[in-house]
């Protein structure tokens, strides 16, 4: 279907009924599809998607249907619907997104979960969030527990800004200090830490081109994987988190799937103690955490 020309403007059943039509077109489920017309209709005329459900003969002027087709041409190309809205949930909050990050997926809430269970009963904790991305994990935290200060790096300047501005937007900028730099590198003079945790890049940068067109054409290859080796980062973080923990310090991971069982035995290796996994919503190894055994650098 393509809607003739109207002066007097479309409906918005018109354009939701368009909306779904070409998104379907473009391979999107259409479920999915409606789903996203109707947060794309929202977006482009600031009604909300209740009234957008119960007032389909509502005629919308001719600059907000023209945002609209702007906003869904984009979405035609298979651009994600969270830059489009330069938002994404995570954790009940409402975080910025931007193409220089990657978007918050709902299985990272697993590991926010350990690292707060882990802190929660420390009076004062000091937890690092390492490639923070859009900020949310360490947002979460220092939302969630307002006795800690967070420390959270990244290798992108443009990725810490946007952290920056969704920790304004929470009111916890007070209380985390963001620093730019290759894993734990920018952290050496704050540790020890309570607990570092860390949502790694983790594909293979061969897989990156059999992911969905979402990810592959439009998320940071930096965030996704562009190391030849999918575990490298948890190599190197079994190595250079433990002299940075405190005796008991926890370090946790988000993992790929399938690499959970390889990560673990590796962190074994290293001297992590009490290494364990935890499942996501999907029943996949989706979180590995150990624990420092207690030896420390003697400088720190
Ligand atoms: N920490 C951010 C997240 O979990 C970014 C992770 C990344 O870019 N690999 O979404």
């Amino acid at each position: 279907m393509t809607l003739p020309h109207r002066s007097a403007g479309y409906t918005l059943s018109q354009l939701q009924a368009e909306g779904t039509q070409r998104l379907t077109a473009a391979g999107i489920a259409p479920a999915e599809a409606r789903a996203e017309t109707r947060l794309l209709l929202s977006f482009s005329s600031g009604l909300s998607r209740e009234e957008i459900h119960l007032r389909p003969n509502i005629i919308l002027p001719g600059s907000v249907s023209e945002k609209f087709f702007a906003l869904l041409s984009r979405r035609e190309r298979r651009e994600p619907l969270a830059y489009i809205l330069g938002e994404r949930e995570f954790y009940g909050l409402s975080f910025q997104v931007t193409p220089a990050v990657l978007i918050p997926r709902p299985e990272t809430e697993f590991l926010v979960e350990a690292a707060l269970t882990a802190v929660k009963e420390r009076s004062a904790p000091r937890v690092a969030d390492i490639g923070t991305g859009s900020g949310i994990i360490a947002i979460t935290l220092a939302v969630r527990t307002p006795q800690a200060t967070v420390f959270a790096t990244d290798i992108s300047p443009e990725a810490l800004s946007v952290a920056q501005e969704n920790a304004r937007r929470h009111r916890v900028d007070n209380r985390i200090v963001f620093a730019e730099g290759d894993l734990l590198a920018p952290l050496y003079a704050y540790g020890p830490f309570d607990a570092i945790v860390s949502n790694p890049p983790y594909i293979a940068p061969e897989a990156i081109d059999t992911l969905e067109t979402e990810v592959r054409d439009f998320e940071p290859r930096v965030a996704l994987g562009i190391h030849p080796d999918p575990l490298h980062f948890y190599r190197r973080l079994a190595v250079e988190a433990p002299p940075l923990l405190l005796a008991g310090g926890m370090l946790a991971v988000e993992v790929g799937q399938g690499q959970a069982e390889d990560v673990a035995s590796l962190w074994r290796g290293d001297g992590l103690t009490n290494v364990s996994t935890v499942r996501d919503y999907a029943g996949i190894e989706r979180v590995v955490l150990g624990y420092n055994s207690g030896y420390q650098c003697p400088e720190l």
